[in-house]
């Protein structure tokens, strides 16, 4: 944790370890650093992708490289254009460019012809045998393998075959290619893996050009080649395929990109398999990729998070060599502090009480100004009405008060945030005893911060004047799980289980007038609320906000400040 703390504070300087790596690189004469990001085009990009977006784009950037944008597009059966557009939208929001836009489709050809020449070579066979055959063929870590019955097929039965395999003569699952490397190999993954498998689906770029498609293994590192990536930079559980992605280049002799793995970054109370997101999307347990509980950017950025706060959170979180587990409020830390920086503050009630104060004038609007960022002099000031009747927050007045209450509670007096002293006169309930409205009277001299006496007031609460005030849907989120590692279920259970139904609470509030000019996207903290931001849903007649985070700091209290 020590360790976390000094990069929270930016005390930690040194390189880390692919930095170390790519300046070796340098010294040995590399030229110029090419990394590239390569998601499957298969669902909507997470916080996971985010870090790996930062860590690759950011370590281009910073040794004066290059990063290229490739879709893994070598699944027919789950991907999509939509994914591919939302996610180069993605990476455009957090802040970076891409040098070259590519798909792992396009090099279908010269993958196809490279395994020929593999084949040629005795280095590639087609194998009958079912998958089940073929699972039970490769033994286990202790037990080696035993050989397909058609590992030895002549080059030129094997090029007819796969050539028949690419002309559609065979159906799904009829046959596979497979690398011919060792079938005792310690590596289970060296014992002849599937290079090519047959699917009779038409894909979302290549159409109906092909009926076979490449594995993973047989794809990225010869995609990587084929752009020249220096440096392949890919999650921890790939390390056991790198002696297979060094077999395939060596062999074709190809340009020698290096794969190098770093931990994935885990959140707690965050699930980040797309698999799994997208059944919450379609079993409409979320209102959408964008629903803001979901870890997708798309949710993050309706939520209202800042590219700026994803980035911080990415550096912050820094590259680990081992699998470990970064605290959710370490994200929330990141938005605060940058939202604390940036937006400006607005007043919103969110649990209305109606207060009347009783010696101000009937049919009086008087102009108020309030400071827009104290954080930002540049902000400026706004002018908020004020009348006799305002809406303050039930929280904020108390029947019978504890000690140390310093909000409003009968013959007690209040500051009102940028206005007067107001004094609880009165208490107002409805005949089941449920308190309704308050009856106050307020010190006229009192506007400028002062008091007519000099009393001195330590509450200071914030108010909207009712004729005036917008009407708002405030939508509050919680953690959409309830279990801090969602993905650790109990036998019989799935993560399913796991939802909290308090995890989307909305309340009717209100506004000041001034945020009826608010956009979509729009960012605010509402003073003494939280942050918040305009969410798509809102219509002429009804605002809907978005709470982003609330304002008080778990992660520096965990931290002990
Ligand atoms: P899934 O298995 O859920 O489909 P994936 O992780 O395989 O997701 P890809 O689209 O293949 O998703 O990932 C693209 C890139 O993002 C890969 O290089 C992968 O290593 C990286 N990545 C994915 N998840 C994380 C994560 N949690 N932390 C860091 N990097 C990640
Ligand atoms: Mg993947």
């Amino acid at each position: 944790m020590s360790e976390l703390i000094n990069r929270v504070t930016g005390e930690e300087k040194s390189l880390n370890f692919l930095e170390e790596i790519i300046e070796e690189s340098i010294k040995k004469g590399e030229k110029r650093i090419l990394t590239r990001f390569p998601p499957e085009p298969n669902g909507y990009l997470h916080i996971g992708h985010a870090k790996s977006i930062c860590l690759n784009f950011g370590l281009a950037r910073k040794y004066g490289g290059a990063t290229n944008l490739r879709f893994d597009d070598t699944n027919p059966v789950k991907e999509d254009v939509e994914y591919v557009d939302s996610i180069k939208e993605d990476v455009h929001w957090l802040g970076f460019d891409w040098a070259g836009e590519h798909y792992a489709s396009d090099y279908f050809d010269q993958l196809y012809e490279w395994a020929e020449e593999l084949i040629r070579k005795g280095k590639a066979y087609v194998d009958d045998q079912t998958q089940e055959e073929i699972r039970q063929g490769r033994g286990t870590v202790t037990v080696p393998g035993t050989p397909s019955p058609w590992r030895d097929r002549s080059v030129e039965e094997n090029l007819d075959l796969f050539r028949r395999m690419r002309a559609g003569e065979f159906p799904d699952g009829a046959k596979v290619l497979r690398a011919k490397i060792d079938m005792a190999h310690p590596n289970m993954l060296m014992r002849d893996p599937i290079m090519y498998r047959i699917i009779h689906t038409e894909h979302h770029r290549t159409g109906n050009k092909w009926c076979i498609y490449p594995m993973y293994d047989y794809a990225h590192g010869q995609s990587d080649s084929i752009e020249k990536i220096t440096h392949s930079i890919c999650t921890l559980e790939f390390d056991v395929h790198r002696p297979l992605y060094d077999w395939f280049i060596q062999e074709l002799g190809i340009f020698p990109s290096h794969q190098y793995e770093f931990a994935r970054l885990n959140l707690t109370y965050t699930m980040m398999s797309k698999r799994k997101l997208l059944q919450l999307v379609q079993n409409k347990v979320v209102m959408g990729w964008d629903d803001p509980r979901m870890p997708t950017i798309c949710a993050l950025r309706r939520k209202g998070y800042t590219p700026e706060s994803v980035r911080a959170f990415a550096e912050r979180v820094g590259v680990a060599k081992r699998d470990n587990v970064i605290d959710l409020s370490l994200l929330e830390f990141c938005v605060r502090e940058d939202l604390n920086k940036v937006a400006e503050r607005r007043m919103a009630v969110v649990n209305p009480l109606k207060v009347v104060i009783t010696n101000y004038p009937e049919g009086k609007t008087e102009q108020r100004q309030c400071i827009n960022n104290p954080e930002n002099p540049d902000a400026g000031t706004r002018l908020v009405p004020f009348s006799r009747e305002i809406y303050i927050e039930r929280d904020d007045f108390m029947e019978e008060p504890p000690k140390k209450y310093y909000r409003l509670s009968p013959g007690k007096e209040v500051r009102l945030r940028y206005a007067y002293l107001i004094k609880c006169e009165e208490v107002i309930k409805d005949g089941k005893g449920e308190i309704v409205e308050l009856r106050c009277t307020y010190d006229p001299m009192s506007g400028d911060g002062s008091s007519s006496d000099g009393r001195k007031v330590k509450g200071v609460i914030h108010w909207v004047s009712v004729p005036h005030a917008e009407k708002v849907e405030l939508r509050l989120f919680d953690t959409l799980f309830t279990k801090e590692d969602p993905d650790d279920v109990e036998e019989g259970k799935t993560f399913i289980d796991y939802l909290n139904p308090n995890s989307m609470i909305i309340k009717t509030g209100y506004l000041e007038p001034s945020l009826k000019e608010a956009k979509v996207g729009d960012k605010f903290q509402f003073e003494r609320v939280g942050y918040f931001c305009m969410d798509k849903d809102s219509t002429s007649s009804l605002l809907v906000f978005n709470r982003t985070v609330g304002l008080k700091d778990s992660w520096a209290k965990m931290q002990g400040k």
